[in-house]
């Protein structure tokens, strides 16, 4: 990988790109109380989810409740899902979380045999609002590798500078097989907050570190917006949903994933950015076909 050392190379235009939504559904800390919309039980989560898609989302982020609510990481349950979702949004592409509220060590990847098309990956450790999100080297080289091993590609889900660092890392040693597709996170209390600065930053860095990188931004709660326009508006895809946010506005709480994919669609059109299909999201990502 050869550090870029000028802008005049710069993938084609941002202003005329297509634009990745991601829609997450559900996440693993939302409840109904929260929102009745967030999607709890695997039909309602098909059910949202092909609003969403309907409304231009290409990306799927899953993760799965357990009957109670709790979140899991139960292959069967992941497995119900995929095949809903394949028949009920054909091509969307479909993303399982291997975050680290829904299991612990192994656990967590238990479901990547199920092959889908993508898998999120966090490569360091950071605090979340109550606990440390706990991602030690060897886990995070193990997921790697299952996931290599099943075709699966990672989103690098960057809660911290250093998170790219690793990713460029990792790739360039071959644990992650490239082009890297990173996720910048912002908002998530005790972690990285929305700083424009700093978002900024991040995309100079993946830029200057790995040219080749496709990257995202996810705002939590009011961020959202936020990072949906600065994400739209600088040439990079974003990502909505119930999980990261339950509100429409400071007054409203969001009717569904699909209203907060609209409100995404929209800014898209704001800037002049189509929303890209998941034939285009596929090919932009280096994905096999659906
Ligand atoms: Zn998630």
């Amino acid at each position: 990988m050869t550090p870029k050392t000028d802008d005049t190379d710069t993938v084609s235009d941002p202003a005329t790109r297509p634009c990745i939504l991601c829609v997450a559904i559900t996440g693993s800390v939302p409840t109904k109380a929260d929102n009745p919309a967030v999607p709890v039980t695997v039909s309602e989560q098909i059910e949202s989810t092909q609003e969403a898609f309907e409304a231009g989302a290409a990306i799927a982020h899953c993760h799965v409740r357990a009957d109670d609510g709790t979140p899991t990481s139960d292959p069967e349950r992941f497995a119900r899902l995929k095949e809903g979702l394949e028949r009920h949004c054909p091509g969307m592409i479909i993303q399982f979380s291997t975050g680290g509220r829904s299991g612990a060590g192994a656990a967590r990847g238990g479901m990547l045999p199920l092959r889908p098309d993508m898998a999120s990956l966090a490569v360091g450790s950071n605090n979340f609002p109550t606990r440390v999100y706990e991602n030690p080297p060897d886990l995070v080289d193990w997921l790697a590798a299952e996931m290599i091993a099943h075709d699966v590609k990672p989103e690098i889900e960057a809660f911290d500078l250093s998170h790219i660092f690793q990713a460029v890392k990792m790739a360039g040693d071959g644990r992650i097989r490239g082009p890297l597709y990173v996720q910048f996170v912002m908002g998530v209390r005790n972690a990285m907050p929305v700083d424009r600065a700093v978002f900024d930053f991040y995309v100079a860095t993946l830029r200057r570190l790995a040219p080749d990188a496709e990257w995202c931004g996810a705002g939590i709660g009011a961020g959202q917006i936020l990072l949906n326009e600065w994400s739209i508006a600088a040439g990079g895809h974003t990502r909505t949903g119930l999980e990261d946010n339950v509100r429409l506005d400071r007054k409203s709480l969001a009717p569904s994933n699909g209203a907060l994919v609209r409100r995404a669609a929209q800014l898209c059109e704001k800037y002049g950015r189509p929303v890209a299909s998941p034939a285009q999201a596929r090919a932009i990502l280096g994905l096999r076909p659906a």
